[in-house]
């Protein structure tokens, strides 16, 4: 596999934030968004083997895994990789950007150790005409929507996909880093919406940086 980075670092976003995490970084992305904050894994990355793979992520003290990118489901052995990870008993958290088709991950058993962060990309992205929505139908309760928003069209833009696709699990949405998560807070609290809001916790305590 085509691999950017393996790195040790707290969980910044959705339901696990604040857990001590590894985290997978695969190289490659078929999208581009406007405010893509990992370019740097488009392209670089370095082809290693499962069994390097694994060497590298036991030496550290942790069994939550991030399998992130990029989009990790564009590489043909990361359901291998999911389905290694969970055999030897990590939790496996899979970040995966709404545009790829969902339905092998969600056979892959035990269905509990493996957590899927769906992205559906907002207006502002320039990557909403690229979601396969019916991804959102494979989610259930254990894993997570999650909308990245930056202005009011992204806003209602996700209560408009909410309303269509009704989610059977936690939604999160993200202030696009440096935007105001204030005004955000106060646009759910007057729509009453039963959304989380995820601020990037990594970016908060290490600063906005590569490899934390
Ligand atoms: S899906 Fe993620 S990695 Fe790909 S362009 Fe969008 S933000 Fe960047």
């Amino acid at each position: 596999m085509k691999i950017n980075e393996i790195f040790y670092s707290i969980q910044g976003e959705g339901k696990l934030s604040g857990y001590p995490t590894i985290f997978i970084r695969l190289t490659g992305c078929n999208l581009r968004c406007r405010y893509c904050d990992t370019k740097y894994a488009y392209y670089d990355g370095i082809e290693t083997s499962l069994n390097d793979i694994f060497s590298r992520i036991k030496s550290y003290p942790c069994r939550n895994v991030c399998i992130t990118g990029g989009e990790p489901l564009l590489q043909k052995e990361t359901p291998t990789l999911i389905k290694k990870l969970v055999d030897k008993k990590y939790r496996v958290f899979l970040e995966t950007n709404g545009s790829i088709d969902l339905s092998d991950v969600v056979k892959i058993e035990p269905k509990k150790y493996v957590m899927i962060s769906l992205d559906i990309k907002c207006p502002s992205s320039g990557m909403q005409d690229k979601m396969r929505f019916e991804n959102i139908n494979y989610l259930s309760e254990k894993d997570q929507l999650k909308f990245v928003i930056s202005n009011r069209e992204d806003y209602e833009y996700s209560k408009d996909v909410m309303d269509r696709f009704k989610p059977n699990c936690e939604i999160f949405m993200q202030p696009v880093w440096g935007w105001e998560a204030e005004r955000l807070a106060r646009w759910i609290l007057e729509d009453g919406l039963n959304v989380r809001i995820s601020l990037q916790l990594h970016k908060i305590v290490f600063g906005d940086k590569r490899g934390v």
